[in-house]
């Protein structure tokens, strides 16, 4: 079940301490250590995958539902605006630990944070041509 050498194995099955929000069978829920805005959170598996091609798809099911409980409540007690959700999958993608986890990010009003990615200009035949390549 656990990786040797996985810092969120050892955090998610409760053998190095971390802020949690949240645990069950499947899961633990923690304060990221180097948040973007208040209350950023982690839902993290206590089994050990990748990340998001690794992960069984019964699982990824779950995390979004926990995902959803979670900004329900944490939008309730923190009081945030919006929430953006994000999962990093390899480095190139921006992904740091390779166990996989999803980023919960309250949002606030004014809170300084822009999370996403520049928008490029694209024709229609250019989009085309993604869709082909695609269903091919
Ligand atoms: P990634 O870039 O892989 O999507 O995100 C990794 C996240 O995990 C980062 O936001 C980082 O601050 C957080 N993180 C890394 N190590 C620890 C840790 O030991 N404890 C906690 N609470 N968060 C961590
Ligand atoms: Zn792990």
């Amino acid at each position: 079940m656990g990786q040797d050498n996985c810092i969120f194995c050892k955090i998610a099955n409760g053998e190095i301490p971390a802020r949690t929000l949240y645990e069950d069978e499947q899961f633990r829920v923690i304060l990221d250590q180097g948040p973007a805005t208040k209350g950023h959170a982690l839902i993290l598996p206590k089994a050990h995958y990748r990340d998001l091609f690794e992960l069984p798809e019964e699982l990824a099911g779950d995390v979004m539902k926990l995902a959803k409980k979670m900004i329900i409540k944490m939008r309730e007690k923190f009081k945030c605006e919006g929430f953006n959700l994000v999962q990093n999958n390899g480095d190139l993608a921006g992904q740091t630990v390779f166990h996989f986890h999803l980023h919960l990010i309250p949002r606030y009003g004014a809170d300084g944070q822009k999370i996403g990615w520049k928008p490029q200009e694209v024709t229609p035949e250019e989009l085309e041509e993604v869709r082909a390549q695609f269903a091919d």
